[in-house]
């Protein structure tokens, strides 16, 4: 008599299973744009000559949430060798595309740019595809996991049963302010878009990551545009004060102007007033103040973080008092984390949401195999410039400058230590593309890089060569 297998016990056959997936997506030529290499982009004619042998189990997952750490999921599974039934949950009744162009080509691009183009992503790879059925609640018990779902946003609700959940239902912006716009999804780009036109004067409320981009882009087209930040300087939350301020010089040159630790005191559509008094009027007012995890969603069911994000070990397993969660995991902006480099890593950054759920799968496929730790990476285009940041820039870490800038249009690259130590936690090279790839390998160690301070702070010698044994 055949046994039948249970989760533990298909090891090989995952592990055989994914190595003639891997091959066969080698063959299919599809590269990954962060790692440039066939990392998972199987179509489902590909999937279906690959698989060989009997999947492994758990026999059906459920991804919840249709965005990129969703689509990588599927697509992980699936180069991965399981053979198992997928279903797939989203919210937003539109097929997966990619959020990064939404602020950076918003004027220049009106349809989304859909991850199957960009990545060869398909959903299609799973059995069960339900664009608008958002999950609404789950339970979790020793034999599986339960989703409750409203599908089309009805009150009929449905249920979908798993062995196994992979959460990615990613963030959504911050809006403190109904009457203002924000940007994350593909219908907030079409809206702001046809407010966009020149002569039109935006006001942009947050110096982060996207209210520059969207700055930049909206002024190269002839819109007035005003930023207002709180802080002393643009990216502080990001990278601190210090190195935020060297991006300060970027907006005069790029037509934009620049209002640092001015506080809003009220937003109408048609203005913003700010505390000392100051009136901005605006056609368009958008909110770029951050983003939270869509969470509210999982109620008491998960233990959810201040901030609303779900704490993961380095296998994705959400952690819960009781210790982590085999049958639940977590990927992309949802999930916090933990890396033995970095401590706790947020979420809210393409390069986790496109490579993490790889990592999840095959921790759950191959539960002896080793966890890769990724480094956090987020880069960004901006008032003209390319940045690139590996690692985590920590509060009370101590900033050296790898040649500083003179001009606004220099590059530069800032180097964060470890109070009193060589301990490197992160690099951010701007307009330094040699720098970046210096980076991109200094923490792929499994610990962070003791590194010689005045060889790194060169900017005439190698970064790669400042590494100490
Ligand atoms: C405008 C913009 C520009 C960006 N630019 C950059 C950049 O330059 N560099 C960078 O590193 N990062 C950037 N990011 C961040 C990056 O896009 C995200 O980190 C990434 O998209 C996260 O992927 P995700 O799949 O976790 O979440 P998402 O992309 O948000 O996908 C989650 C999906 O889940 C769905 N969902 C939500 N709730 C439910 C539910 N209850 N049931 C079912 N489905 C649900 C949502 O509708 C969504 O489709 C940018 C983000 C935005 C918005």
């Amino acid at each position: 008599m055949t046994a039948t297998p249970t989760w533990a016990s298909t090891t090989s056959a995952a592990t055989q299973a994914r190595a003639i997936a891997v091959v066969t997506s080698q063959r299919a030529g599809a590269r990954c744009r962060s790692c440039a290499s066939a990392c998972g982009s199987l179509t489902r004619g590909d999937y279906r000559e690959a698989v060989l042998t009997p999947g492994p189990v758990p026999r059906s997952v459920v991804v919840v949430g249709a965005g990129l750490a969703g689509s990588q999921t599927v697509a992980a599974l699936r180069a991965q060798g399981f053979d198992g039934h997928v279903t797939v949950l989203g919210a937003e009744g539109l097929a997966p595309y990619d959020r990064p162009p939404l602020s950076k080509e918003l004027l220049t691009r009106s349809e989304p740019a859909w991850l199957r183009d960009e990545l060869g992503t398909d959903l299609d790879l799973a059995d069960d595809v339900r664009l608008d059925e958002p999950a609404t609640a789950l339970d979790h018990d020793a034999d599986g996991v339960t989703v409750q779902t409203s599908p089309g946003g009805s009150g009929d609700p449905r249920e979908v049963r798993g062995d196994v959940v992979v959460l990615a239902t990613g963030s959504g912006a911050s809006r403190p302010w109904p009457e203002a716009l924000t940007l994350h999804a593909a219908a907030d780009a079409a809206r702001l878009r046809e407010s966009l036109v020149p002569g039109a004067r935006l006001v942009v409320v947050g110096a982060g990551w996207i209210g520059a981009e969207v700055a930049g882009v909206a002024a190269a087209a002839g819109v007035e545009v005003t930023v207002v930040e709180g802080a002393l300087a643009p990216l502080s939350t990001a990278l601190g004060a210090e190195v935020g301020a060297l991006t300060a010089a970027w907006y005069e040159p790029a037509g934009v102007r620049l209002l640092t630790s001015s506080t809003v005191a009220a937003v109408q559509a048609d203005h913003v007033d700010l505390a000392d008094g100051t009136r901005l009027e605006a056609d368009v007012v958008l909110a770029a103040v951050g983003a939270r995890p869509r969470s509210g969603w999982i109620g008491a069911a998960l233990p959810l973080e201040a901030d609303g994000s779900l704490a993961v070990d380095d296998r994705y397993r959400v952690l819960a008092p009781q210790g982590p969660l085999d049958r639940v995991l977590a990927v992309g902006d949802l999930a916090r984390r933990r890396s033995a480099r970095h401590g706790w890593v947020p979420g809210g950054h393409w390069d986790g949401a496109l490579r993490g759920p790889a990592v999840a799968v095959r921790a759950l496929l191959e539960p002896e195999a080793p966890v890769e730790d990724l480094a956090p990476y987020v880069f960004s285009t901006q008032l003209g410039h390319e940045l690139a940041c590996y690692g985590l820039p920590g509060a009370a870490d101590e900033v050296v400058l790898r040649g500083a800038p003179a001009g606004a249009g220099d590059g530069f690259t800032a180097l964060w230590f470890a109070p009193g130590t060589d301990r490197l936690t992160a690099v951010l090279a701007v307009d330094r593309p040699r720098d970046v790839a210096a980076a991109r390998k200094l923490f792929a160690g499994p610990t962070l890089p003791t590194v010689d301070r005045p060889r790194a702070a060169d900017p005439a010698t190698p970064l790669r060569t400042a590494l100490l044994p």
